[in-house]
């Protein structure tokens, strides 16, 4: 596929096309023949169908990964890499199909699922390197003997993913789960399939057989994958209530299971006196993820706490520079948001809407549809609430879409207080000029990711993950490699070498 924008891109991407889960290497429908429509959230007209799979269709690809692995593991780093080499190779080509799929399935506009593909190529690059450092340890543990450690990998893997960023979630997450040299089953989320299915002809062409497999559905194939016998360590991307009905039914399910769970956001950005206002409005839309996926983000800096100095300044500019946004239809090059991704999800985002204005809070632009949009499609404008408190429930319920709280503070211990006042923690920010301020504030901020004099960015390398409900485990980082392996011991009594030699000399 080439570059070239298409007047129809619905019709060229997506049209008369079937998508089918891979299972062994095979593209096959669900068992039972089910399907569930994929719905284009510019226009709330149906394009095209997905299979729903049961629990049938998982065991199917679990059992095709556990077949595969032994041979993929046995392939060793170098192998392996030379598959992820041309794993990229491939997304790389068909970059825009891949990200017209995004926008036409989900929403996220077509322009920002492009930069979502270029994104992952460090990833495809920096696992195979980081695996090649992954070492084990010679402990001197008891004198005289020999006491050394490897890391192996699980077998099959499960990942789960939401539906904010679903081919970058798609071709990064499972990543350091195959380097390590376990196989995978991939289930994405129900509202964004297309990519992850347009995604798997690559993986088919890239890997060997039964080595990525992809199964789509909902709960009843996400629950298939977490209760499985085979499949010991989880993956998950997603919200706090399917986090811990995954630990519960992986619990009840009599196996135990390492589960890594990576959950919602209600991030704190804080504003100094002294920071430099332009900067730091520029950064907190910036932060917010508007044009990137509506606000639909975890990370996104959804409570902005502004000193009392600069706060009618920043709520004036951030909401001017928003009533700029082009807010469209996702697969036209010119827009800078798109819909939200469901209907669903559009009516809970208004419920917080009217909330907001309900306890009293002052909604300075947006929350509206903007003129022009497709009648069928899910559009709100980006919204900027002022004067909110920290109590109300816009201050304190991750709303995954597009609205920004923004809070005045004058004291630092409460507005400290008030930042950590949420029970989620992924990530914080901190905008000064100050040295002293901005790490004495990161360091108190409970957060798992804090920026300083910036917001959204994540690097490969650097673990990411919350505190508190925002999940447990770390992502893109050495610590996520080591998560997929289990670490073994092999312990050897080494005898006297003398009483040894002897026995041969004798
Ligand atoms: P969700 O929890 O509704 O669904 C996530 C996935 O879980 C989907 O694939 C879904 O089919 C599956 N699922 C649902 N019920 C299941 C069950 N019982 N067992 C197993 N799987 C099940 O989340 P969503 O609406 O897709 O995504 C939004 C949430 O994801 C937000 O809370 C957001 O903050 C979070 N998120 C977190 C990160 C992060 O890195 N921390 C990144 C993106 C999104």
């Amino acid at each position: 596929m080439t570059d070239t924008i298409t007047a129809d891109p619905v019709s060229r991407y997506v049209g008369g096309r079937e998508f089918r889960n891979l299972v062994g290497g095979e593209f096959v429908a669900a068992g039972n023949g089910a399907t569930s429509e994929v719905v284009d959230p510019s226009t709330g007209s149906a394009v095209s169908e997905v299979p729903e799979s049961s629990g049938a269709d998982v065991e199917s690809a679990v059992e095709a990964a556990r077949k595969a692995q032994p041979a993929w593991e046995a392939m060793g780093v170098d192998g392996r890499s030379a598959c992820f080499a041309r794993f990229g190779e491939l997304l790389q080509g068909r970059r825009e199909e891949m990200a017209m799929l995004d926008a036409i399935d989900s929403g996220n506009p077509v322009k920002a699922m492009r930069v979502d593909i270029d994104i992952c190529m460090p990833y495809i690059e920096g696992w195979p390197a980081m695996a090649r450092n992954l070492r084990g340890e010679v402990i001197p543990a008891s004198p005289g003997n020999l006491h050394y450690t490897s890391h192996r990998p699980y077998g099959v893997v499960g990942r789960i993913t939401a539906f904010n960023h679903p081919v970058m979630f798609a071709a990064t997450r499972p990543l350091p789960a195959l380097i390590a040299g376990n196989s995978i089953v991939i289930k994405p989320a129900p509202q964004t399939s297309l990519s992850t299915l347009g995604l798997a002809e690559i993986f088919a062409e890239a890997f060997p057989p039964g080595v990525v497999n992809v199964v789509t559905g909902g709960a009843e194939a996400g629950a298939a994958l977490v209760t499985h016998p085979t499949v010991k360590r989880i993956a998950f991307t997603g919200s706090v209530p399917t986090g811990l009905a995954i630990q519960k039914s992986a619990a009840e399910s009599g196996h135990v299971k390492n589960i890594s769970l990576e959950l919602g956001g209600k991030n704190a950005m804080v504003v100094f006196p002294d920071a430099d206002l332009e900067e730091s409005v520029e950064g907190a839309i910036f932060g917010m993820n508007f044009n990137v996926c509506q606000g639909q983000s975890c990370g996104s800096n959804s409570r902005v706490l502004v000193h009392r100095k600069l706060y009618d300044e920043f709520v004036q500019r951030s909401a001017e520079k928003l009533r700029e946004y082009q807010v469209g239809i996702a697969y036209a090059d010119e827009t800078d948001m798109g819909p939200l991704v469901s209907a669903q999800h559009h009516e809970r985002v208004s419920g917080y809407l009217e909330a907001g204005v309900g306890e009293g809070a002052k909604l300075v632009t947006g929350g509206d549809r903007p003129e022009g949009a497709p009648s069928g499609g899910y559009f709100m404008t980006p919204a900027v609430f002022a004067d909110v408190a920290p109590g109300m429930r816009i201050a304190r319920e991750e709303i995954f879409g597009p609205v920004m709280s923004v809070l005045p503070w004058d004291d630092y211990d409460q507005m400290i207080d008030t930042a950590n006042s949420v029970d989620l923690g992924l990530t914080a920010a901190v905008w000064t000029n100050d040295v002293h301020l901005a790490h004495k504030t990161a360091e108190r901020l409970d957060a798992g990711y804090v920026w300083v004099n910036d917001s959204t960015r994540h690097y490969f390398g650097t673990p990411f993950g919350g505190t508190k409900n925002s999940g447990t485990g770390r992502e893109e980082s050495t610590g996520e490699l080591i998560s997929y392996t289990e670490e073994k011991v092999v312990h050897t009594r080494l005898k006297d070498p003398a009483a040894a030699f002897a026995r041969y000399t004798n």
